[in-house]
C-alpha cells in the first residue's frame, strides 16, 4: 500500500507520484495546496460573516430584498459580536501554530485513516480561522482607518448587491391584456408611469441611504423581534411568526396607525398583523379592490377617475366619462380586466410626492386636479401605484392585486361630484370582494336571503308604507304599517308606566335662538330644515333635548323631586341630502322613543341600570335580538372637566358592571359632551344594528343654566341622560320587517287572523266571530264574497302572513268554535272562540315570539 502524506494543508497525495511531479520542491507543492485551501476558507468565512453580520437577503414576491450591512462591532454586546469575539481570540494561537507549521513545514505522516481524518479536520479548521482572522483584521483596521465610515469596499459591494436587488424588482411586471380592454390604453396612463418611474427611482435612492438603526418591534402579547430602522417590514416579521399569518394578513398596524405590510419601520414600534375578519383591515381590503376597479375602468372606458372609498359592505369608484354609461352589460368586461390584474399580482407602491409633481401626473383629469388644489394642504403627499393604475391617495392597502380573490361589479349608478347636483354628473360602479371564492358565494347567498327580506319590498307587498316623490324622506303609512308603529309605541308606552317615564308633548319648530343656546346650530344647522317666521329664523326640531331643558328650566326642582324622565314621541325632522335617503333606514321625517332623564350625580348608577334592563326586556325577551354593550368615553377635543368625566365614566362602567351582561370598551369614541353606551343588536341575518344609545350629558344642563335645590337650599346642577331604547321607530321598523321576514309576531302582527267559511250558510256565524274578536283589539279579517275556493283563501292568507287560519263550518257554527291553522301550515284543530280570546290575549300581553308554534296553544 502506498504510503499517503497528510501535509499542512491536509490534502492527501501520492509520495511516489509526487517524487515525479513538476512541484519538486516540498515548501512550494505546500504553499500551493495551501493558497486553494486558504481561498475555500476565505469563500466559506465570508459566507459566514454575511449571514451573521445580518446582510440578509430576503425573497420577496417580485425578486428580492436585502438588508443593509450591518458590520457588528466586537465590542458591542450582542450575540453575533460574541461569536465574532471568541473566534477571533481562538484564532490568535491557531493561526501561531500555524504559522509555525508552515515555517518548519512539517509533515504529518500516518497510515491509519481515523488520524487522517483527525489531521485533515483539524487543518481545515485552522485554515477557516486563518482565512476569517485575516479578513476580519483588515475589515476591521479597515474600519478604523474610516472611522464611523464603512469601508469603501462595502460601499461598492452593497451597492451592487442593491442594483441587484433593485433590478429585480424593476423588471416592468407582466400586464395581461384581456379582449374587453381599450387597446391603446390612454395616452395619459403611460405619461403617468414615467413621471412615476422617475421619482420612485429618486425615492428608492433615497431610502437606500438612510442609515439603519436596530430596533425592536414588539407584537401585542409582548414578544419582541429585532430589526432595523428603514429596512424591515412588518410582513417579514409576519413570515417569522408564521407563513400561514404572512399569507392571510391584509394589513399592518405599526404603532396604532395602519401600515402597508412592505413598509419599513421607521424606529422602535408596535406591530399587529390584521386579517380580513378585522373591521380596519376589512376596509383597506375594499379601499384596495377599488383601485382594482378603477383600474379596469380606465382600461375599459378610458375615463377619469374621481373618488373610490370603501363603503360599509364593498366598495365604489366615480368616473367622468362624456357620453358613457355603464350599464349592467358592461360589469362582465369590467370584471375581466379586474380579473386581469388581479393574476398580475400588481404590487401596491407607495410613494410620497410633491403637490407640484402630482398637479404634473393628473394634469389630465380635472377632478384630481380639484382635489389637489382644494383638499391637500400639506406640501407633499402620496400617490400609490398598482400596474398602471396610479391613484392619489393615503392608503394603506394589501400588499398586491393577488390578494383580491374574488370581486363582483354589483351595481352602476350615477352621482354627481361631491354630492352636489350642481357639479357635474358622474357614474358610480359598486364592488365587492373577499380573500377567497367562496365568501364571495356566501355573500352571494346572503344577499338573495337579504333581497328577499327587503323591508321596501315587504312594505310593498304587505301594504305597509310607500314613499312620494313630493315629500322625499317621509314615509306614507298605510293603516298596516300605522298598526305596526302604533303597536310599538304602545309597547313603549306600556312600559313607560312600569318603569318611571312620564310623556310629555313639546313643539315641533322653535326659533334659532334655541338652538344657538343648544350649540346645534353651530353645529347641525345645515342639517336642519329652517323656516322664516315674522323676520326670525325657526328650525324645525331634529332631535328633542332642547326642549325638554326649557320644560326642566320652566319650574323650580327640589333634590327629592328628581329623577325627572321626560319621554316624547315628537315628530323630528333632518335635512338628509335626497340622494342619501333609502327606505325607511335614512329617513327626513322619523318619531323615536326618546326620553331624557334629569336627576342628581348619586342617581346615575341606577338611572343608567333602569335603562339597561329597559333595553334588555325590549331586546331579549320581546323582539329575541341578542345585543353588545360598549362603553365609549372622553373623545378629544371634548368638553367640560376631566375630573367629571372620570366621575360619569366610572358611574358607567359601575351600571354596566351591575348589569352583569359582558361589555367592551370604546376609548376615545364618546360624544363631545359626556360619555356614552352604546348598544348594538344582531338581527337574524346576523347583521348589526345600532339602534338605543344611553348617554351622559353635562354640557346641555351648563348652557341651560339647569339647576335644582339641595338639601341645604343650594343650586346644584343636574345630569341629564339621553337614552332611546327602539331609536327611529321608521329604522325599527325597518329592522324588524327584515329580521322577520314579514312574518310578524302575533302582538306586533297587522293581520293576526282571517276567517274562512266553507259555505254560504255560516257566513253569518263567520261575521259574528270576526266581531267579537275586533271587538276584543284584534286584527282580523273575513271576506264575505271572496270568489275563491276555500282552498286558495287558505292559501292566500297563509301567503299574506296571517298568524292564523279560522275556518268554520257547520259543525264549527253548531259548537261555537273554529277551526285553527297556522300561517306554516300547521292544523291545531278545532278551538272555542271563548279559549281562543283567552290565548289571543295571553299572547298579546305576555309578547310572545312563536305563537304558532308554541305547545300549549
Ligand atoms: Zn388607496
Ligand atoms: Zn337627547
Amino acid at each position: 500500500m502506498p504510503l499517503k502524506r497528510v501535509t499542512f494543508s491536509g490534502r492527501l497525495y501520492r509520495h511516489e507520484e509526487d517524487e515525479d511531479s513538476s512541484f519538486r520542491s516540498s515548501v512550494i507543492r505546500g504553499l500551493f495546496f495551501m493558497g486553494i485551501d486558504i481561498a475555500i476558507g476565505l469563500a466559506v468565512a465570508i459566507a459566514f460573516f454575511f449571514t451573521f453580520s445580518g446582510y440578509l437577503i430576503h425573497p420577496v414576491e417580485h425578486g428580492f430584498y436585502c438588508n443593509d450591512l450591518a458590520i457588528s462591532n466586537p465590542l458591542k454586546p450582542n450575540t453575533i459580536s460574541t461569536i465574532h469575539l471568541l473566534v477571533m481570540t481562538l484564532a490568535v494561537p491557531f493561526f501561531l501554530i500555524a504559522l509555525l507549521e508552515l515555517l518548519l513545514f512539517r509533515e504529518v505522516e500516518t497510515t491509519n485513516r481515523t488520524g487522517k481524518f483527525f489531521v485533515s479536520v483539524t487543518m481545515r479548521y485552522l485554515e477557516f480561522v486563518v482565512a476569517y482572522t485575516t479578513m476580519t483584521f483588515l475589515l476591521e483596521t479597515a474600519k478604523c482607518a474610516f472611522g464611523r465610515v464603512k469601508t469603501l469596499a462595502f460601499r461598492v459591494l452593497r451597492s451592487s448587491f442593491r442594483a441587484m436587488a433593485t433590478a429585480a424588482v424593476e423588471v416592468a411586471p407582466k400586464v395581461t391584456t384581456c379582449k374587453s380592454e381599450l387597446a391603446p390604453w390612454p395616452e395619459f396612463i403611460q405619461e403617468r408611469i414615467d413621471l412615476f418611474d422617475k421619482l420612485m427611482a429618486k425615492h428608492r435612492e433615497e431610502l437606500a441611504n438612510k442609515i439603519a438603526e436596530p430596533i425592536k418591534i414588539t407584537l401585542p402579547d409582548g414578544k419582541e423581534f429585532d430589526g432595523e430602522s428603514w429596512r424591515t417590514t412588518p410582513i417579514q416579521i409576519a413570515e417569522k411568526i408564521s407563513r400561514g399569518l404572512a399569507d392571510t394578513a391584509v394589513i399592518a398596524k405599526v404603532n396604532d396607525e395602519l401600515w402597508d405590510l412592505d413598509r419599513p419601520f421607521e424606529g422602535n414600534a408596535t406591530l399587529k398583523i390584521l386579517k380580513f375578519d378585522d373591521d380596519e383591515a376589512k376596509q383597506v381590503f375594499w379601499h384596495s379592490s377599488a383601485h382594482i376597479l378603477g383600474e379596469a375602468m380606465e382600461r375599459f372606458c378610458g375615463g377619469h377617475l374621481c373618488y373610490g372609498p370603501p363603503i360599509s359592505e364593498g366598495f365604489y369608484y366615480d368616473m367622468h366619462h362624456e357620453g358613457k354609461n355603464v350599464s349592467p352589460e358592461d360589469f362582465p368586461k369590467i370584471e375581466e380586466i379586474a380579473k386581469c390584474a388581479v393574476k398580475d399580482k400588481q404590487t401596491f407602491e407607495r410613494l410620497e410626492v410633491s403637490k407640484e409633481d402630482l398637479l404634473e401626473m393628473f394634469k389630465y383629469n380635472q377632478f384630481k386636479v380639484r382635489i389637489l388644489n382644494e383638499k391637500v394642504k400639506t406640501p407633499t403627499t402620496t400617490v400609490y401605484r398598482c400596474g398602471p393604475l396610479i391613484d392619489l391617495c393615503r392608503g394603506p392597502h394589501v400588499r398586491h392585486t393577488g390578494k383580491i380573490k374574488a370581486m363582483q361589479v354589483t351595481k352602476a349608478s350615477s352621482s354627481y361630484w361631491e354630492g352636489k347636483s350642481d357639479a357635474e354628473t358622474l357614474q358610480r360602479v359598486y364592488g365587492i370582494s373577499f380573500p377567497d371564492s367562496k365568501q364571495l358565494k356566501e355573500w352571494q347567498k346572503f344577499q338573495e336571503e337579504a333581497a328577499k327580506r327587503d323591508h321596501r319590498k315587504i312594505g310593498r307587498d304587505q301594504d305597509l308604507f310607500f314613499f312620494h316623490g313630493l315629500s322625499p324622506g317621509s314615509a306614507f303609512w298605510y293603516p298596516k304599517g300605522a298598526h305596526i308603529y302604533n303597536k310599538l309605541t304602545d309597547f313603549i308606552k306600556k312600559e313607560y308606566r312600569k318603569r318611571g317615564f312620564s310623556e310629555v308633548i313639546t313643539p315641533n319648530m322653535y326659533n334659532s335662538k334655541l338652538w344657538e343656546t343648544s350649540g346645534h346650530w353651530q353645529h347641525y344647522s345645515d342639517d336642519m330644515f329652517k323656516v322664516d317666521v315674522e323676520k326670525e329664523v325657526f328650525g324645525l326640531k331634529p332631535m328633542n333635548c332642547p326642549g325638554h331643558c326649557l320644560m326642566f328650566a320652566h319650574q323650580p326642582h327640589t333634590h327629592n323631586e328628581l329623577p325627572f324622565r321626560f319621554a316624547d314621541f315628537g315628530v323630528l325632522h333632518r335635512n338628509e341630502f335626497s340622494g342619501a335617503l333609502s327606505g325607511l333606514t335614512r329617513v327626513r321625517r322619523f318619531q323615536q322613543d326618546d326620553a331624557h332623564i334629569f336627576c342628581r350625580d348619586d342617581q346615575i348608577i341606577d338611572e343608567i341600570q333602569g335603562c339597561l334592563e329597559f333595553l334588555k326586556f325590549a331586546y331579549n325577551e320581546v323582539f329575541g335580538f341578542t345585543f353588545k354593550l360598549n362603553l365609549s368615553t372622553r373623545p378629544e377635543g371634548f368638553l367640560g372637566e376631566i375630573a367629571t368625566w372620570d366621575f360619569a365614566e366610572e358611574q358607567l362602567k359601575e351600571a354596566l358592571d351591575r348589569f352583569g351582561q359582558p361589555w367592551e370598551l370604546n376609548p376615545g369614541d364618546g360624544a363631545f359632551y359626556g360619555p356614552k353606551i352604546d348598544i348594538t343588536i344582531q338581527d337574524a341575518l346576523k347583521r348589526n344594528h345600532q339602534c338605543a344609545t344611553i348617554q351622559l350629558d353635562f354640557q346641555l344642563p351648563i348652557r341651560f343654566d339647569l339647576h335644582y335645590f339641595d338639601a341645604n337650599n343650594e343650586k346644584k346642577r343636574p345630569v341629564m341622560i339621553h337614552r332611546a331604547v327602539l331609536g327611529s321607530l321608521e329604522r325599527m321598523t325597518a329592522i324588524l320587517t327584515e329580521n322577520f321576514a314579514g312574518k310578524w309576531p302575533f302582538w306586533l302582527s297587522p293581520r293576526q287572523a282571517k276567517i274562512i267559511s266553507v259555505h254560504e250558510s255560516v257566513k253569518g256565524y263567520a261575521q259574528q266571530v270576526q266581531k267579537r274578536l275586533f271587538d276584543a283589539g284584534f286584527e282580523v279579517e273575513f271576506d264575505a264574497d271572496s270568489p275563491d275556493t276555500m282552498n286558495k283563501q287558505v292559501r292566500n292568507a297563509q301567503l299574506a302572513q296571517f298568524n292564523f287560519i279560522l275556518v268554520v263550518g257547520q259543525k264549527e257554527k253548531e259548537n261555537g268554535t273554529v277551526n285553527v291553522r297556522t300561517r306554516d301550515n300547521q292544523v291545531r284543530g278545532e278551538v272555542s272562540v271563548d279559549d281562543l280570546l283567552v290565548k289571543f290575549r295571553r299572547f298579546n300581553d305576555e309578547y310572545t315570539k312563536d305563537t304558532e308554534n308554541v305547545a300549549d296553544f
